[in-house]
């Protein structure tokens, strides 16, 4: 259409022409500043320049598109209008400010210009005109050493050293205290310095000014600093900037004049109370550069009483607006409120709850909203104690791990588990640091405050049991070298011996020396509430990955509906018990084996039954044995090392023939990759003594239970099935026990069998595999390894983060769910699996369960439930709302469809 082609595009809106919507136009600061204008608040007028026109001006070579020109010296003259001043009269000269205001807020990256319209005349005029020489020639200095910094790249340095000497002259200490007459001698400094660097004069003509401050506005989308912070916040670099031109107003006026920020609400609490600061007789800057303290808002009443009544109402009417706490800047001009920006105000975790909460019964925003507006992060850090976060900015890790289990904790550096369970005891606050921990730490990790290893990813051992214990734990801190002979660990030259105080933070997993000022965690009535709500829009069930009775009853506390996965060889561990796995892992003769049988499943027998009662009513799910079997047997090499200093370095007989025992048992069952080996579902059938006394054991805890009036919903999951024949094999010996059971006491005992969903090829031939069980649970720590071919064990310390760094891997897929590989299998699994079952049960129990985008996956995907460690389930339930409510919004079009990676 020819007459289209002809239209000049419409570069320039002004405010009055602008709304909230038209944000990916105008920026977010030029559609805040139109919104404001439209709805009647007090905006110095303006105009807003687009992104389009900045996208066209880079497209153009940096020139001025077809027509931008003509438009912005038609909204000057508007604004001339609108503001009965003259852009270049002496006697009522129009000042402007030149803002840059991307689409998505980019904090001090890009430039601004202030006071653009002053020059040798105009500033005579503005210091008569406000009776304020002073005001004025501190405004026009002030303005070319911007324009000359920002537009013409001058040194920054140039002009401070004419300030301080000027300073000096005076012998005055502060820029604010230097004369009207050192004010003259500075600007006929810079004028000078201004030409000596670019060979021209410094512009007298407002309008060249401006026109040179929107190009130089336009080109700092480009700045490196805004290159890099886009990169970043993964923020698009052809997005552009919006340009803001609007009219000067001044805080500095005199007393009755004032310039601050204000919040609706108090941004570290979420009370409802009208918050802020403020300077007296000042501008934006002053505030910035705390060179004078503001003072708390509430003197503004008393200061300038009508101003501050507007204030209050502005901000009401802004929060009623946008529905959302703001924060608000603002310039009071003798005695005239003007507003200058409003955002959504920044909070803390515990704020962000408050007044979300708070804005659903004052019928502000639905439950649905409040929900959608806190961030599973954030709201992590409310169940956690945290590292005080006014100084952790400031600190300085020592170290970086993986950030295997949230919260932080402070204590004396300790590398042995023993040692650390006998401090743990005497009330000592410690820190265990392991190269990687296995069963026999968990006693250690049990008395520790938190855990440090140098090796082990998410899923390693360290991570697992922490996160099921609610410890913070950093793991795979690779730059860690652990000397466990001399007790101390050194990194980067800093040596930390055995006693030293550590800090530590799994969430983020930064390590600190000595101690570092944490804060408690605050579950709020807010935060009850708001999790109550959760439960009213979720539709995927919560269950916990929990086997100790103490984790069990915190998992309930945090609302778990039943435990989705019951590790049994964690019931093996401390010490004691793990010597009586060994004997039965390592028995050479079936009666061996019965005897450590004898000793182990009795105790856990006990267990079982204590986790069914606890869950009374709600589906246990117990695994079956799933030994990594490296876990629970010493290690192999420092067996040879022993053997070899025995046999060569004098040792008794007796210890040298046991060692040798060890050694050649070990070796028997050592495996190469133990992922891959003897381990899961094949042990159990090919040593089915132990998964019989497992089931039995687990059975008979629910009958026991039954028998006492009790409601237990036991179920038994087989871990690691590969082929259908494997589930099929078991199933049947489970079934016929329950039989046995049943025919003892004389009753039916509700029995579920199912199995986990870890190897690829079980999720391949689902429909086979279907046909053997209850229930699947996806075991996507092992699903996660097997697809991707990488080991859960090595592959994070070895390269995963250099993949997320590079951008090869956007996530760490044993952390967050890969959706094209693990989620695709998954996805066969599922409509395979019910297709021939249609009552299959479908959840996941790997780490995955807790992380919020994963779990907005499994949504998507149909799951049945999600499985979280107990202190995660808080966060699952708020993640698991989210999901439902997306994808609610997505279908209404509230919101784009989303799209995962
Ligand atoms: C899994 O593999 O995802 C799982 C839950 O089992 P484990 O971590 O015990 O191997
Ligand atoms: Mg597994």
């Amino acid at each position: 259409n020819s007459t289209v082609l002809l239209m000049p595009k419409k570069y320039v809106y002004a405010f009055e022409e602008g709304s909230a919507e038209m944000k990916n136009l105008l920026g977010g600061k030029g559609s805040g500043l139109a919104e404001m204008t439209r709805i009647g608040l007090p905006v110095p007028p303006g105009f807003t320049i687009t992104t389009e026109a900045c996208r066209d001006f880079f497209k153009n070579g940096n020139k001025f598109p077809e027509g931008l020109e003509d438009q912005i010296k038609e909204y000057l003259r508007k604004l001339e209008e609108k503001t009965g001043k003259k852009f270049g009269d002496p006697n009522n000269p129009l000042l402007v400010s030149v803002r840059s205001g991307a689409p998505v807020s980019m904090p001090g990256m890009m430039d601004t210009i202030l006071n653009v319209g002053l020059n040798d005349a105009t500033v005579e005029g503005l210091a008569k005109l406000t009776n304020n020489p002073r005001f004025a020639y501190d405004s026009y200095r002030r303005l070319i050493q911007m324009y000359g910094e920002i537009v013409d790249g001058i040194d920054r340095n140039l002009f401070e050293e004419v300030i301080e000497r000027v300073k000096k002259e005076e012998g005055v200490e502060s820029d604010a205290e230097i004369s009207v007459e050192g004010l003259k001698k500075i600007i006929e400094e810079f004028k000078r310095i201004y030409k000596e660097q670019t060979g021209r004069d410094f512009p007298q003509d407002p309008y060249e000014q401006l026109i040179n401050a929107i190009k130089r506005v336009f080109e700092s989308w480009n700045n490196e600093r805004a290159i890099k912070y886009r990169k970043i916040y993964g923020i698009p670099d052809d997005m552009g900037t919006a340009v803001n031109v609007q009219m000067m107003v001044f805080g500095n006026f005199g007393w009755d004049s004032a310039t601050g920020v204000a919040f609706t609400r108090n941004p570290a609490t979420g009370e409802k109370e009208f918050y802020g600061e403020y300077l007296p007789n000042a501008q934006g800057e002053d505030v910035v550069a705390g060179i004078r303290t503001p003072k708390p808002i509430s003197e503004l009443k008393n200061d300038i009483p009508e101003a501050y009544e507007q204030l209050v109402k502005a901000a009401e009417t802004l929060e009623k607006h946008y529905k959302d706490m703001q924060d608000i800047e603002f310039t009071i001009e003798r005695g005239k409120l003007y507003l200058l920006q409003t955002r959504t105000g920044q909070r803390t975790p515990k704020a962000a709850v408050k007044i979300a909460v708070d804005m659903v019964k004052e019928g502000i925003i639905t439950k649905e909203e409040a929900i959608m507006r806190i961030k599973p992060e954030q709201f992590e850090k409310l169940l956690h104690r945290q590292i005080d976060p006014s100084i952790k900015i400031e600190l300085k890790p020592i170290a970086k791990g993986l950030p295997a289990s949230p919260g932080a904790a402070v204590g004396k550096v300790v590398f042995r588990s023993d040692e650390a369970e006998e401090l743990g005891k005497q009330g000592e606050k410690i820190i265990l640091v392991r190269p990687e921990t296995t069963p026999e730490d968990v006693g250690g990790m049990a008395a520790a405050q938190g855990i440090l290893t140098s090796r082990g990813g998410m899923t390693s051992h360290a991570a697992v049991v922490a996160r099921g214990m609610g410890k913070p734990a950093v793991v795979g801190a690779e730059s860690i070298r652990i000397d466990l002979e001399n007790e101390k660990f050194e990194v980067n030259g800093v040596i930390v011996k055995k006693g030293d105080i550590i800090t530590i933070d799994g969430g983020d997993g930064t390590v600190y020396l000595g101690e570092v000022k944490l804060v408690e965690p605050e579950i709020t009535d807010e935060v009850k509430e708001l999790l109550t709500w959760a439960d009213e829009f979720r539709r995927l069930g919560v269950k916990a990955n929990a086997e100790l009775p103490h984790d069990v009853r915190v998992a309930r506390s945090f609302g778990a509906e039943g435990i989705g996965l019951a590790r049994t060889e964690h019931m093996f561990l401390g010490e004691d018990r793990v010597q009586i796995v060994r004997k039965m892992i390592l028995a050479e003769t079936p009666e061996q084996r019965k005897e450590a049988l004898e000793e182990l499943i009795p105790l856990q027998k006990g267990e079982f039954k204590e986790i069914l009662e606890i869950m009374d009513g709600y589906k246990v799910i117990i695994r079956l044995l799933d030994p990594p079997l490296h876990e629970f047997l010493p290690n192999y090499e420092e067996l040879l090392e022993k053997y070899y200093k025995l046999k060569y370095g004098g040792g008794s007989e007796e210890e040298l023939k046991e060692v040798e025992y060890l050694l050649n048992a070990v070796k028997r069952m050592r495996d190469a990759n133990p992922m891959m080996g003897f381990r899961v579902c094949r042990l159990g059938i090919v040593i089915p003594e132990i998964y019989d006394a497992q089931a039995r054991a687990a059975i008979e805890a629910a009958a026991e239970l039954i028998k006492e009036g009790k409601n237990p919903r036991l179920a038994i999951m087989i871990p690691g099935v590969s082929i259908a024949n494997e589930l099929k094999f078991l199933r049947e010996r489970i079934l016929k026990i329950k039989k046995e059971v049943e025919e003892k006491f004389g009753f039916e005992i509700p029995l579920e069998v199912g199995t986990m969903i870890e190897m690829p090829r079980a999720a391949l031939t689902s429909s086979e595999v279907a046909k053997y069980a209850d229930f699947y649970s996806f075991g996507t720590n092992d699903l996660t390894q097997m697809t991707f071919g990488m080991s859960r064990d090595d592959a994070e310390r070895a390269f995963i983060h250099n993949y997320v760094e590079m951008g090869i891997l956007k996530y760490n897929p044993f952390q967050s769910l890969d959706y094209k590989g693990v989620a695709r299998l998954m996805k066969i699994a599922i409509e395979e699996g019910k297709k021939t079952n249609p009552k299959l049960e479908i959840g996941i129990c790997g780490e995955h369960g807790g992380d919020p985008r994963s779990i907005r996956i499994c949504h998507r995907l149909g799951l049945d439930y999600v499985s979280a460690s107990p202190f995660r389930v808080p966060i699952a339930r708020l993640a698991a709302a989210q999901a439902a409510i997306e994808e609610k919004w997505e279908k209404i079009g509230r919101i784009p469809p989303v799209k995962f990676e």
